[in-house]
């Protein structure tokens, strides 16, 4: 049979150049030794998870600390997968995390096009290769006889898929080949497979160390009828051309490595080294399972926007994920950045990694308390302006006031930073009751209505705005004598029963009065913070209240 021919039959692509054009065009790249190439390949789905950012941080890093590249690549093959404005949703969402590209889809580049759908030309010259090698052939098996071989299959517990005495196409005459192009009927190109499934070989896995491989024996379909390639073939030659050296991806990716290892084989191409890390997981129950875009809200990027997760809380947790050693790191070294941590491929779990929420809300309440106010104020802000709501937004308008507020709440200037903030959505709720167009208390006091009003008028009569901290107290303390409650502990302590109570219930009044809550920081300064007109204001609408 005339392979040349029948190539040019098969793929009658007129863009397809030599097979030396291509090699010229992505020369090997010039960095320093040990330098390592990685990519993000994900697929244009417009949903971002958790496990994308995971993979993207482990690559980025492998490829920055050691003087290399990193860069992405938008694997479209797949059109039913395809979402408008999934591309924009990969960068912004990785912009967050300050993940950053080199190269790649939307940035520049010499080893592009880095959409797959735009390397049309380069899969049709390697397939039209493969054919005139004898290496690939057509299938025009239709969806029904691959549906019959599958049951087949299954009714005699045999291996599914196309191989062996399963490939009907593979061996069909010229004759045969030339009667169904001219029938006009449908066809993909299939890898003639070489492999051998009782064969197996040890592979080392960057990730998982040393694994058995069996050998593929698989046809799999290399360009469908389209002529689009699958994702298998095209990543193949993507990367050898954009030259990557590692690829970190999903664990689920590991069944299909016999078949990358035989394509990269035949296609003549040197294998790049492989590390398939864990799934993230998470407990659910009594049991253990994947993160699931389906069922949990966390596994998507969004999630952590949209909360307000500031973005070095998200990317330390993931680095206590990724490497074991990471954690004793951030012990030694607190306020070195994260970029200083030598990361290592060695130190990546080999089981699945567990995704625990209430040990990231821990670690981003400590970042939130190494920021400054007004790095506070620019992260709120920031958030406000894409999440909040329109209440929320207009608490920037006065930049004085919302940065008193955040020095009190922050715990700037005090003994100890407070660690009350875990994400701006949280943040910006716990402070609400600074405004009153959010001020909506629902007053609870643990005293009867006659109490409680005696208390907040007698503190009214004497408020003065300009009283220092001191005085303020001994205002309250008088309130507190004036209704029989104890100022001095010990003597409260000894009977508490003599007393309705003690200051601090006084003081428990006031801050509901004013704030609507039980907790929250100094209540003088807070006073202060409103102004004395608001203080009187909220005063009046909580006696008016009971
Ligand atoms: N396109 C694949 C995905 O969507 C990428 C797999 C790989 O990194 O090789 O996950």
């Amino acid at each position: 049979m005339d392979l040349n021919k029948l190539a040019d039959a098969l793929i009658p692509d007129e863009n397809v150049k030599p097979l030396d054009y291509y090699e010229t065009l992505f020369p090997e790249r010039d960095l320093p030794k040990g330098a390592q190439v990685t990519r993000l390949a994900p697929s244009p789905t417009g949903f971002m998870h958790l496990g994308n950012l995971y993979v993207a941080l482990a690559n980025e890093r492998i490829a920055h600390q050691s003087g290399g590249v990193f860069y992405l690549r938008i694997e479209d093959t797949d059109e039913k997968r395809k979402v408008e404005g999934a591309v924009e949703v990969i960068h912004s969402s990785l912009k967050y995390f300050d993940v950053i590209f080199d190269e790649g889809a939307d940035l520049c580049g010499n080893y592009g096009p880095y959409y797959q759908r735009q390397r049309a030309e380069i899969y049709h010259a390697y397939a039209k290769e493969l054919i005139k090698k004898g290496l690939a052939y057509p299938c025009f098996c239709t969806e029904e006889d691959l549906e019959k071989t599958r049951e087949y299959q299954t009714e005699n517990k045999l291996l599914p898929g196309y191989y062996g005495e399963f490939a009907k196409c593979r061996n069909l005459s010229e004759e045969e080949i030339y009667a169904n192009l001219a029938a006009g009927k449908p066809y993909v190109i299939r890898l003639k497979s070489q492999g051998d499934v009782e064969v197996k070989h040890t592979f080392h896995d960057e990730v998982k160390g040393d694994i058995t491989v069996t050998e593929n024996n698989q046809d799999v379909v290399i360009l469908k009828s389209d002529g689009i390639p699958t994702y298998h073939f095209a990543h193949a030659i993507d990367d050898h051309f954009m030259r990557t050296t590692l690829v970190i991806r999903g664990e689920e990716w590991l069944s299909s490595l016999p078949i990358h290892i035989e394509l990269f084989k035949t296609l003549g191409f040197h294998l790049p080294k492989y590390g398939h890390n864990c799934s993230i997981q998470k407990v659910d129950g009594e049991t253990r399972r994947k993160l699931s875009k389906r069922k949990d809200p966390e596994a998507s990027l969004t999630f952590y926007r949209e909360q307000g997760y500031h973005p070095t809380a998200v990317k330390t947790y993931m680095m206590t994920l990724l490497n074991s050693n990471f954690e004793e790191w951030m012990l030694k070294f607190p306020d070195k950045p994260l970029d200083e941590f030598k990361y290592s491929i060695g130190k990546m779990g080999k089981s699945g990694a567990l995704f625990d929420i209430l040990k990231l809300n821990d670690i981003s309440k400590t970042i939130m308390a190494t920021l400054s106010e007004t790095e506070m104020y620019d992260f709120l802000k920031s958030w406000a302006d894409d999440f909040g709501n329109e209440a929320q937004k207009s608490y920037f308008a006065d930049k004085d006031y919302m940065l008193r507020v955040l020095t009190l709440c922050m715990g700037i200037g005090g003994k100890k930073r407070r660690k009350d903030f875990v994400c701006a959505k949280q943040a910006m709720e716990m402070i609400d009751y600074f405004f009153d167009s959010t001020f909506a208390p629902v007053y609870e006091y643990r005293f009867d209505k006659e109490t409680v009003k005696t208390i907040l008028q007698g503190f009214k009569a004497t408020y003065v705005y300009a009283d220092d901290m001191q005085t303020w107290f001994e205002k309250v303390k008088a309130v507190a004598t004036a209704s029989g409650f104890a100022t001095d502990m010990k003597a409260y302590k000894a009977d508490p029963t003599a007393f309705p109570g003690n200051v601090s219930d006084v003081a428990e009044m006031l801050r509901i009065a004013t704030t609507g809550l039980y907790n929250t920081p100094d209540l003088w300064t807070i006073m202060q913070i409103l102004g004395e007109e608001r203080t009187f204001a909220r005063l009046d609408k909580a006696v008016a209240a009971l």
